[in-house]
C-alpha cells in the first residue's frame, strides 16, 4: 500500500486552520518568520510554498531575506530582533546557509521557545532525554512520525533502521523513535554491510539525498519503507532516495516521491507553530 501523505497532510492542514480560527477569536494570530539567506532555488520554493500555506491557514508569516554574502553581526541582530517581537512564535532558518556564516551560534541565539525546528541544544537535549511535555521537534521527523502512527505502524519492539545521520532528520528520529521503545539503528557512510542491516528493518526509514540508494534486495518482504529524499534528476524528475518501483513490490507500506514525507513536513511546521504559539501564552498563563 502506497501511504498518502498528501492526503495526510491535507487533514492536518485543516485541523491546523481549525486551531487558528479557534485562537483568532481570543485575539492571537500564530507568526512564523523564515529566515532566507542567499538564492538557492530550492530554498526559494520551499519557503514560497511555507508562506503561501501559512497564509491560506490563517497564521501570520514573513520571509526575512539577506543576500547571500551578508555578515553573521546582521543575522544574529534580526534574529534577537525576532525573539523580541511577541507577534513572532517560531523562528525558522533555511538551510542551507553560506559558509561564512556560524550557523551554531545562528541556532543558538533563537529563543528555544521559538525554535520550531527542533535544533536548539536545549530542545535536542530534551528530545534525546526522552522528556515528555511542551518543545519543539525538527518538522520532518514530527511528519514521519504522524505518518507511522495514521497508518498504524507498530513501534514498540520495531527494528527500525534509519539510512542518514543528518542531525535535520536521521538524529532526531533516532531519538523520537528511541523514545518509543522501538530498537533503532542508524547506518551512515561509513557503516559496513548496510545491506544486511536494511534487509533486517521492520520499519526503514532513508534520508541520503542519494537516488534510488535503496534497491528491493535491501529491504525485508512486509516492511514500512519511508523515504525522505528528494531529488531532482537532470530530466527534472524528483525521485527519492528508494528505487520505489524495486522495493514497492516487496513492501507493505511505502511512501512515495513527491507526496509523501514532503506535503506532512510542511504540514508539521504549520502544527507546530500554532502549538509554540499556546505554548507560550501557557508559559505566561494567558490562556
Ligand atoms: P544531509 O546531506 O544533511 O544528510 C545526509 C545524510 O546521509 C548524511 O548523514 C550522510 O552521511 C548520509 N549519507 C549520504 N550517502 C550515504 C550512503 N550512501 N549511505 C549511508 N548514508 C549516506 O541531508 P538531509 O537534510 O538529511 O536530507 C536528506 C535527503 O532528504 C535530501 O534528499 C533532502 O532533500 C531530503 N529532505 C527531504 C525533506 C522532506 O520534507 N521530504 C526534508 C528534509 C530533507
Amino acid at each position: 500500500m502506497i501511504i498518502d501523505g498528501k492526503k495526510l497532510a491535507q487533514k492536518l492542514n485543516e485541523q491546523s486552520r481549525r486551531q487558528a480560527l479557534q485562537l483568532k477569536a481570543r485575539g492571537i494570530v500564530p507568526g512564523i518568520s523564515v529566515i532566507l539567506v542567499g538564492d538557492d532555488p530550492a530554498s526559494q520554493i520551499y519557503t514560497r510554498n511555507k508562506d503561501r500555506l501559512a497564509k491560506k491557514l490563517g497564521l501570520h508569516s514573513e520571509l526575512c531575506r539577506f543576500p547571500g554574502d551578508v555578515d553573521q553581526e546582521t543575522v544574529l541582530r534580526k534574529i534577537r530582533q525576532l525573539n523580541a517581537d511577541d507577534q513572532v512564535d517560531a523562528i525558522l532558518l533555511q538551510e542551507p546557509l553560506p559558509k561564512q556564516l556560524n550557523e551554531e551560534a545562528l541556532i543558538v541565539a533563537i529563543d528555544p521557545a521559538k525554535d520550531v525546528d527542533g535544533l536548539h541544544p536545549l530542545n535536542l537535549g530534551r528530545l534525546f532525554s526522552g522528556q515528555a511535555g511542551n518543545y519543539p521537534v525538527a518538522c520532518t521527523p514530527k511528519g514521519i512520525m504522524t505518518m507511522l502512527d495514521c497508518y498504524d505502524v507498530h513501534l514498540s519492539g520495531a527494528n527500525v533502521v534509519i539510512v542518514g545521520r543528518s542531525k535535520l532528520v536521521g538524529k532526531p528520529l533516532l531519538a523520537l523513535l528511541n523514545n518509543r521503545n522501538a530498537t533503532v539503528t542508524l547506518v551512515g557512510r561509513q557503516t559496513k554491510n548496510a545491506s544486511a542491516i536494511t534487509s533486517q528493518a521492520d520499519v526503514l526509514i532513508v534520508a541520503t539525498g542519494v537516488p534510488g540508494l535503496i534497491h528491493g534486495l535491501d529491504v525485508m518482504p512486509g516492511a514500512v519503507v519511508i523515504d525522505v529524499g528528494i531529488n531532482r534528476l537532470a530530466s527534472g524528475r524528483l525521485v527519492g532516495d528508494v528505487d520505489f518501483n524495486e522495493v514497492a513490490s516487496k513492501a507493505r507500506l511505502i511512501t512515495p516521491v513527491p507526496g509523501g514525507v514532503g506535503p506532512m513536513t510542511i504540514a508539521s511546521l504549520m502544527s507546530q507553530s500554532i502549538e509554540l504559539a499556546r505554548w507560550r501564552r501557557l508559559a505566561r498563563y494567558l490562556l
